[in-house]
């Protein structure tokens, strides 16, 4: 349903709550965060029900300055705090949100189970965060175009990974993905209306687009690797 996320020098989650709120407008019926933290662990927060109730949820010491958060609006598995996004490997050390519906989800969980994954939710959404967490590809850009060329469906996601905490990994195949383009800091979301307030410079992603976002800079790509052009706009917007 909604997607929100940042990297930067700024403190993410009252940053992302504020987004979550900004999209709560569309519906949903769960919200979940994932921050890194200073140990470079990911670390979760999940609530079924509205954004106050995740708020109320995050501990008093939840500092980090990359993290990628979701409203959900169920498809695959009851509204639950499971059920919520972002969905971790088992290892946790990917963390993903999604809009959008993975067609052969069953099929991946089936083959995936078959394998030894043990799933912690009912989600289609999943499959993703164990595919990319599986892969051994040398970069996580690899990792996240490996786990897309097995899935068929729509999708917008964001992608964080321990091993690599200096990006977050977007991509958009029917699901809006917008970066908003800002001084030492960038932003994702599904919906303009969650970055307007910290960048009017944004980049609309293409479907079989991916970007990479760092503090400092973005690039996007083909799901195949090759580099796209990406010339930011400016939004108008009335506050
Ligand atoms: N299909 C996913 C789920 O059911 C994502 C739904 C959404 O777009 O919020 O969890």
């Amino acid at each position: 349903c909604g997607i929100v996320g940042y990297i930067g020098r700024r403190d993410v989650a009252p940053l992302l709550l504020e987004g979550l709120q900004r999209l709560e407008y569309r519906g949903y019926d769960s919200a979940g965060v994932v921050i890194s933290g200073k140990s470079g662990d990911l670390r979760t927060v999940k609530a079924k029900g509205r954004v106050r109730e995740l708020e109320s949820r995050i501990p008093k010491r939840f500092a980090g300055t990359t993290g990628i958060a979701h409203t959900r609006w169920a498809t695959h598995g009851a509204p639950s705090d499971e059920n919520a996004h972002p969905h971790l490997d088992t290892a946790g050390t990917v963390a993903v949100v999604h809009n959008g519906i993975i067609d052969n989800a069953s099929e991946l969980r089936a083959k995936l189970t078959a394998d030894g994954v043990v799933f912690a939710s009912e989600t289609d959404t999943e499959v993703l965060a164990h595919l990319i967490g599986r892969s051994d590809a040398e970069t996580l850009e690899k990792r996240v175009s490996e786990a897309l060329r097995a899935v068929e469906g729509t999708y917008g996601i964001a992608v964080m990974h321990k091993e690599f905490p200096d990006r977050i990994v977007v991509a958009r195949n029917g699901s809006p993905v917008v970066l908003g383009i800002g001084e030492k800091e960038m932003f994702v979301a599904s919906d303009v209306a969650a970055l307007v307030t910290h960048t009017r410079q944004v980049v609309t992603l293409g479907d079989g687009e991916m970007a990479t976002l760092k503090a400092d800079d973005f690039r996007t790509y083909t799901t195949e690797g090759s580099l796209t052009t990406a010339t930011p706009t400016t939004v108008e917007w009335e506050a």
